[in-house]
């Protein structure tokens, strides 16, 4: 039985904070059925202006669709404790961490220090 509202759960790969992840990188089946679905509602809407033409909704919707999925994706990657991006980190090390960096300066009470904090405190005390 599937779930409604699916999710992944991960960790950030560099301040470890558990995540969940809604969006996947490919299109699942479900989302082929949505993007077909809707090509055959606009092709049945345009079928008494355009005819059979409506079918050529399909890539464009297609390619519409990919977009959002891909940019909600990328979206979701970032870490929102630490604002490391993986997918600038593949790009681009330097960039990636020029991006955490700024987000650190931004945020300075992220839940990041504070994990470190405790870490030191902890280490201080086997000390
Ligand atoms: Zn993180």
């Amino acid at each position: 039985m599937k779930k409604k509202n699916e999710s992944r759960d991960c960790f950030c790969a560099l301040c470890r904070s558990p995540r969940k992840l809604r969006y996947s990188r490919p299109l699942k089946t479900q989302h082929y059925f949505q993007i077909l679905t809707l090509a055959l509602v606009v092709t049945a809407i345009g079928f008494p202006w355009i005819n059979w033409k409506g079918v050529l909704s399909l890539p464009v919707i297609w390619a519409i669709f990919e977009s959002i999925h891909s940019s909600l994706y990328r979206k979701e990657l970032r870490c929102p404790y630490c604002g490391f991006d993986p997918s600038w980190y593949k790009k681009d090390v330097k960039f990636a961490r020029q991006k955490v960096e700024e987000f650190l300066k931004q945020n300075p009470d992220s839940p990041v220090f504070r994990r470190i904090k405790a870490e030191e405190s902890t280490f201080k005390n086997l000390n």
